[in-house]
């Protein structure tokens, strides 16, 4: 993916004003903590006087700071610092920048040079406008699902597991898929019918993860391959391969089966899934089809593929507290 300059201003934009922000978050909460506890108003001078020194030794002596021992007074006087805010009750940290994201310090760049994920996830945002997904993450997330929408008596005929226990799989899967996220590499199936919680679960994976600071890409089947069929996620080649698709953190396609399917479609879906498979990188999919209907409508090589690798979660529901909840009441 390329960024104009003018994006690339953009983002670094928003990095300063999150720096800047930090700052100024930073400052309220010396004010208020010099006035509680004067010492420490002394221990950040005495911080900053030893960094000056050093300089100084650096600058106007030819023998070298004997850097350790400042370091260890420096050390010495943060430690101090620490003690004294956690005994007032204050959080040991709470004299540092804060910042958004701690990979990188609201830079964007990690130590190493290379960009960091919040970078990727801010590129995603300016790209593809999910600022509306957001909006909706602030209300789906797992602190707002319930078990209480799902029925602890109807059945699923193929199954024999009640809705509730079904539900309860498909939210523990959606967890630890969440949780394990940078350790244990998976994809997630969802599917069943319209209206049993699909796509709130995906909404609560979404949620958790954009919070951990990963680049996630959400789309409607529908419009997933309008963008493809416009070209929106191609740079200079024309491949799925080179593309925001096959590389972001964590891919989701919400509603497989409502778009009009052809050729094209059924091609890309798989090129989609291997490509990501291939890379390691998860993709959570949703979809009404039942697996028979899957298969049939995107072809059986994507099918197995999904199903050799990854886990199938089924959710369904009849019951009124669903229909209400995730239908409007109709
Ligand atoms: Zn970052």
């Amino acid at each position: 993916m390329t960024l104009r300059n003018d994006q690339y201003d953009l983002i670094m934009r928003e990095y300063s004003r999150r720096q800047n922000a930090g700052h100024s978050i930073l400052e309220e909460r010396r004010a208020e903590t010099y006035a509680l506890i004067p010492r420490l108003s002394g221990i950040d001078r005495e911080i900053s006087g030893l960094f000056k020194d050093q300089i100084r030794q650096k600058l106007l002596s030819d023998i070298p700071p004997d850097t350790a021992a400042l370091q260890a007074k420096t050390r010495a006087l943060e430690e101090e610092r620490t003690a004294l805010l956690v005994s007032n009750g204050f959080p040991a940290d709470y004299l540092e920048v804060p910042c958004v994201c701690p990979l990188c310090h609201d830079t964007g760049y990690m130590e190493d040079g290379r960009k960091c994920r919040c970078f990727r996830r801010l590129e995603i945002d300016l790209l593809y406008r999910q600022d509306e997904l957001n909006e909706i993450l602030s209300k789906e997330n797992f602190d707002t699902f319930s078990f209480e929408w799902y029925s602890d008596t109807i059945k699923d005929e193929a199954t024999g597991r009640t809705s509730l226990d079904l539900a309860k799989s498909a939210y523990n899967a959606s967890r630890e898929f969440a949780e394990h996220f940078d350790d244990d590499f998976s994809s997630l199936f969802f599917f069943g019918d319209t209206g049993v919680g699909k796509t709130f679960l995906s909404h609560c994976i979404a949620a958790e993860l954009l919070g951990t600071m990963h680049s996630v890409l959400y789309f409607s089947a529908y419009e997933l391959f309008d963008r493809l069929a416009a070209g929106t996620f191609s740079d200079a080649q024309d491949s799925i391969s080179d593309n925001i698709i096959a590389d972001c953190d964590l891919l989701i396609i919400d509603d497989l089966g409502t778009e009009l399917t052809n050729a094209f479609v059924s091609s890309q879906l798989f090129l989609c899934v291997d490509q990501r498979l291939k890379r390691r990188k998860p993709t959570v999919i949703s979809t009404n089809l039942s697996l028979k209907n899957f298969s049939d409508t995107y072809s059986e090589r994507t099918f197995s593929r999904i199903a050799s690798a990854y886990r199938m979660c089924k959710l369904t529901g009849k019951d009124i507290r669903i229909q209400k909840k995730f239908n409007g009441g109709n």
